[in-house]
């Protein structure tokens, strides 16, 4: 069978068309096969930080992507004694990004602005309803089986990007472990175009607040605020998703207010788990594909595209000749530990802050907000500008 002179990328989701574009923005002729009929709809990922904006930025997507979003500078944490505890302004790190703000909007905004920009360039192909199956692999080229209209179809790829989400099939046929745990407890959002502005003085667009036994946190985005309960191990699917229980949390938010308008609700599972291995010969993983963590911090789709643009970088040198094949170990090196160190053990920390309430953590945050060096290091760190500068130290 003849080898297709093309990168496949198996998944549309916001991670896979990030690295096709960036592979077609160096030249580098991409496919795209997804399994679903059509980009994703569900309303997941919302939050894009700093440094994945520049990057995007250097795509040539972000100006329509802000244009549909909400810019979000400031954030803040509250609890239930003692009101607003810090806020933080990534103005305050304004010279370390060209973006210095967090922008809230859908992740399936991206996708379709990714797909509309790059549709009609030769370098680029995609087709819907072809899920990638299997994969087989030589020093040569990698093997995909996908299925098309009711019939298996084999091809041969020069290389393979498994973007195909957490409970991904290129993974799996490539006998990836995906080890790490699931928590026992899941997540409540709720969609309502309520104003939240109009009720809670000094509120910020995104506000935590901490609660050893219902924290939440509010998050807007354009036209809905979103807010994100814990639901606990013993609290039933159906209970948590019954109107009356949505209401019943809302009426936690604000003192006094009982009813709220609901737009939608969405139940779901949360795991921190990191792949073993993001290459394996010719193929490689990222994004969900790769690692999943808790929501608390919004770094999940944003690691996922920094994984997207470390490896298409090096593809496209390794592509062109420029650099040996070995340069794509250092990609599996450097995303691997810094999704460890960074992206997992961070979001982990976040939870169990939210979750204890102290005294030590609201003392933590009113210290390094009162302290303009300390402020800077953690926006360098909630930002996730560290961890792509560490991942940079490792060589
Ligand atoms: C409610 C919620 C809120 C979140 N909020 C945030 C946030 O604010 N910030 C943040 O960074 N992250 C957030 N996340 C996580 C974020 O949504 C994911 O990290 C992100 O979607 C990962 O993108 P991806 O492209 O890797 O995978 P996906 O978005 O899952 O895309 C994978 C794609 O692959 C396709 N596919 C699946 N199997 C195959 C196959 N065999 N062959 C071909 N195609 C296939 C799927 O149809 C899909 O289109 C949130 C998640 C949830 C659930």
């Amino acid at each position: 069978m003849t080898v297709s002179e093309r990168v496949l990328i198996a998944g549309a989701g916001p991670v896979g068309l990030v690295a096709a574009a960036n592979l077609v923005r160096h030249g580098v002729p991409v496919t795209v096969l997804e399994g679903g009929v059509d980009l994703s709809t569900e309303s997941r990922a919302s939050t894009f930080h700093p440094p994945t904006l520049d990057m995007l930025a250097d795509l040539d997507v972000v100006e329509p992507l802000i244009a549909q979003g909400l810019i979000a500078p400031t954030f803040q944490y509250r609890n239930r004694r003692d009101g607003l505890i810090a806020k933080f302004d990534f103005g305050d790190i304004a010279d370390q990004t060209r973006h210095p703000f967090r922008l809230q909007c859908e992740q399936s905004k991206l996708t379709r602005i990714i797909c509309d920009k790059l549709r009609g360039n030769p370098n680029f192909e995609i087709a819907f309803a072809s899920p990638v199956h299997a994969v087989t692999q030589n020093s040569n080229s990698v093997t995909v089986t996908v299925e098309r209209d009711g019939k298996s179809e084999t091809h041969d790829y020069r290389w393979l990007i498994g973007a195909d989400g957490a409970r991904s099939d290129v993974r799996r046929s490539l006998g990836i472990a995906f080890d790490g745990f699931t928590w026992p407890d899941r997540y409540l959002v709720v969609s309502t175009p309520f104003d939240f502005y109009s009720v809670i003085p000094h509120l910020d667009p995104v506000s935590y607040l901490a609660d050893p036994v219902r924290w939440h946190f509010l998050l807007q985005i354009p036209k809905l605020w979103r807010v994100m309960f814990r639901i606990a191990a013993e609290e039933s699917d159906e209970l948590a998703l019954s109107p009356e229980f949505a209401q019943t949390l809302m009426a936690q938010v604000v003192p006094g207010i009982e009813r709220y308008e609901i737009a939608h609700t969405t139940l779901y599972r949360v795991h921190q788990r990191v792949a073993g291995a993001f290459r394996s010969g010719r193929a490689f993983l990222i994004g969900d594909a790769a690692h999943v963590n808790n929501p608390l911090g919004g770094m999940g789709m944003n690691g996922g595209i920094h994984d997207a643009i470390n490896l298409t970088e090096r593809l496209a040198q390794v592509w062109y000749g420029e650099k040996p094949d070995a340069e794509l170990d250092r990609f599996d090196l450097q995303r691997r530990l810094v999704t460890k160190e960074h992206v997992e053990r961070q979001s982990i920390q976040n939870k169990h802050n939210l979750e204890a309430d102290d005294n030590e953590f609201r003392d933590l945050l009113r210290q390094t907000a009162a302290d303009p060096a300390l402020t800077r290091e953690y926006l360098v760190k909630v930002s996730m500008i560290g961890s792509l500068r560490r991942a940079e130290q490792l060589g």
